[in-house]
């Protein structure tokens, strides 16, 4: 990698800070590539914490799926456009181990039955179905599975999170659970509060202390306590065996409503471990402007508003999210993709975007739309023929997808990230 102040020259530029541009940008370092990155937050700041790779479908019969493996073989023989149908098992199941182990290299670690998607609680009373979870849930799974008795912990001004609602929701699925609700340590009754914070003060050992203290006397019977998504960010995991070990219980967390810790741990464990790893990040920039160059690399301008650095690689994976990541925008009758102005697969009419019915079970035509891609995850012209040789696609931007309502988010954009890579590292060691 060359480097001075303002020029840098890599083998992969990849456009976007979300899951699959940070996912691109670990797979990548693992293949020996030279890496620079440039985005905005993404939706990881969005992230339950939980991630998804397939529980539903089809969509319009809202099937689930116990297996998410057997999920992802029967949506790819009834869609074989989708992006899922274009990988190998055995990729996916390497982008999944890649990324559980970079997890839990950076005290981020993760539960996933390899096979089986798992069962857990959310805020809102519900039993969701993901494929990995943060550590810290775990004990949860056991304990809907087992049917204990639990308590279940909220907190004065934290919205969103009732305990109360919480178990009269899951009547059916967890017969067995108390509320309590507490004021947070030191904090004297603020009428709001807000996960990160409350996370940060769960760092310290002697606040962990006050709130077993105030959970104590109401332990009676219960079997394990559950407690918001709010025990410290860097290090959860001893966070939660801590306060497990004060209270003589297993503890487990509930994800929050947006933004909560679990989805800053991840940010924050991507954005320290990543420049380590050898990545040159310009988080809280974007890519401005992607030029071909005569000799088939790509020049892209880097700044905010106004150009700061200009880069070039010899490829590029764009990885600049759907219509909330800010890779597709769309006006009163068109969407566009916002980087290249690349073709997408768009819908006609503007009134057949939508259905009459917001939740209509088989989902919105303008979901499916985004990039189209060949096998190599290139974005292609009419013709089906790449637009570039060196040009690569991943995550919730490609076409033929609707990760929302399959519950596919992050397992999408791990997976196509991975598959983008592998094309790309073929290409440059072909190249040289
Ligand atoms: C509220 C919410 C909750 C979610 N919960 C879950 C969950 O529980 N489990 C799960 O599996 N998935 C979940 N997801 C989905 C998951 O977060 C997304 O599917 C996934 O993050 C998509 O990743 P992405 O990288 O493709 O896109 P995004 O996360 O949207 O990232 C796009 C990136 O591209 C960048 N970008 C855009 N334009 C430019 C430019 N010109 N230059 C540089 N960068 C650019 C953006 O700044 C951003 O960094 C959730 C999403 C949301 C919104």
């Amino acid at each position: 990698m060359i480097f001075q102040d303002d020029y840098l020259s890599v083998d992969l530029a990849v456009i976007g800070a979300g899951m699959a541009g940070m996912s691109a940008a670990v797979m990548a370092i693992a293949h020996g590539l030279t890496v620079a990155q440039a985005g905005l937050t993404g939706e990881i700041l969005f992230s339950s914490g939980f991630l998804d790779f397939l529980a539903i479908h089809p969509i319009s019969e809202k099937r689930f799926w116990n297996n998410p493996w057997h999920a992802v073989h029967k949506l790819a023989q009834d869609h074989p456009d989708h992006p899922f149908a274009r990988i190998s098992d055995s990729l996916m199941h390497h982008v999944w181990d890649t990324m559980l182990t970079f997890f839990s290299r950076e005290s981020l670690p993760y539960h996933r039955a390899v096979d089986e998607n798992t069962q857990m609680i959310t805020s809102q009373g519900t039993v969701k179905s993901t494929y990995c979870l943060p550590q810290t849930m775990l004990a949860g799974v056991d304990g809907l599975k087992q049917q204990l008795p639990c308590l279940l912990v909220d907190f004065c001004g934290l919205r969103g999170f009732s305990a109360v609602q919480i178990a009269d929701c899951l009547q059916n699925r967890w017969k067995n659970i108390q509320a309590l609700h507490l004021c947070f340590p030191n904090t004297n009754g603020l009428s709001e509060q807000y996960p990160e914070q409350m996370a940060k003060a769960m760092e310290i050992q002697s606040n962990r202390k006050k709130l077993a203290e105030m959970i104590r006397p109401h332990l009676k019977d219960a079997h394990l306590v559950g407690v918001p998504a709010i025990m410290g960010i860097e290090n959860s995991v001893q966070a939660v065996s801590d306060l497990a070990e004060m209270l003589g219980r297993p503890v487990f967390e509930i994800p929050t409503i947006p933004p909560s810790a679990p989805g800053i741990r991840l940010k924050e464990t991507f954005e320290r471990a990543l420049p380590k790893m050898g990545v040159k990040q310009f988080l809280q920039n974007r890519v401005l402007r992607v030029d071909a160059l005569p000799n088939g690399n790509f020049s892209l301008d880097i700044g905010n508003t106004e150009m700061q650095h200009t880069i070039t690689a010899k490829a590029v994976i764009l990885a600049t999210g759907r219509f909330f990541g800010g890779g597709l925008v769309a006006d009163l009758n068109d969407v566009r993709e916002s980087v290249m102005n690349l073709p997408i697969v768009s819908i006609p009419d503007r009134f057949q975007w939508h259905r009459d019915d917001f939740f209509d079970p088989g989902g919105h035509p303008i979901h499916l739309t985004g990039i189209e891609v060949d096998d190599q995850f290139r974005p292609v012209n009419a013709s089906g023929m790449p637009i570039y040789p060196n040009l690569f696609a991943a995550g919730s931007i490609l076409a033929h997808q609707d990760w929302i309502r399959s519950k596919s988010g992050v397992g999408l954009a791990f997976c196509t990230a991975a598959a983008a890579v592998d094309a790309c590292a073929r290409l440059i060691s072909d190249k040289s």
